[in-house]
């Protein structure tokens, strides 16, 4: 998974979303808020790594012979996002980009097309956490798949669908005041990371294993 300061909240109030979030093999802190916890709490977090991030360099180590199947964003922007990996890594093998949904009706017309593409790798794009949602409940049903992320906005991203903050923005933490400028209707997801959050690190954070 790609936590960041929502996640975690929600992961405060959902048992279920927690659990899933401790038990995936590998989660990257895709937030400056999550580095600066840690230091407050006094825990090994090094940096942040977004998702974007992690898709792009993934995708450039891929051995060509590794299928990725790309799910989820509006209609068109997964192959935008794939067009735009290829064009960087053309070795890359793209098996099968859909827009899909995360409802669970439409669910199983998704199984059956990443079991017939078979990727080795899935980048599931439904938000969080309703793509780490389905990941947990549907992998075990797509056996050719060994790493399956939620990579949130990535595709968007990569698709050139929403711009990045700029540099300067993102290596002082304010991308989420970047975002909210551009996208107003945020303003809930961004109270809970810029408000919430650190209140919740304020009142836990020193209970915290040290690591
Ligand atoms: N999304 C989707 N189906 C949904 C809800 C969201 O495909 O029912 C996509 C949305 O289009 C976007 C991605 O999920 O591409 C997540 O976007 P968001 O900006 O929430 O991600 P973040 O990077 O902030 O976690």
């Amino acid at each position: 998974m790609t936590p960041n300061n929502e996640m975690l909240v929600e992961a405060a109030h959902h048992e279920d979303f927690r659990q899933l979030l401790n038990g995936t093999d590998l989660n990257i802190p895709d937030s400056t808020g999550l580095v600066w916890m840690a230091r407050f709490t006094r825990q090994c977090l090094p940096e942040r790594v977004t998702g974007v991030d992690t898709v792009t360099a993934l995708c450039a180590s891929l051995m060509e012979e590794t299928p990725v199947f790309l799910l989820g964003a509006n209609p068109g922007i997964a192959e935008a996002a794939a067009a735009a990996l290829l064009r960087k890594n053309p070795h890359m093998k793209v098996v099968g980009c859909f827009a899909g949904s995360p409802q669970e009706e439409d669910a199983p017309a998704i199984v059956n097309m990443i079991r017939a593409a078979a990727p080795h790798l899935l980048l599931v794009a439904f938000g969080a956490p309703a793509q780490d949602l389905w990941i947990a409940k549907h992998l075990k049903e797509l056996p050719s798949v060994r790493v399956a992320i939620g990579v949130g906005g990535t595709f968007d991203f990569l698709a050139g669908k929403v711009k990045r903050a700029p540099e300067f923005m993102r290596s002082i933490g304010l991308e989420w005041l970047w975002r909210l400028i551009r996208e107003p209707r945020r303003i809930g997801r961004i109270w809970r990371a810029v408000v919430v959050f650190p209140l919740l690190v304020l009142i836990h954070g020193k209970h915290a294993p040290k690591r």
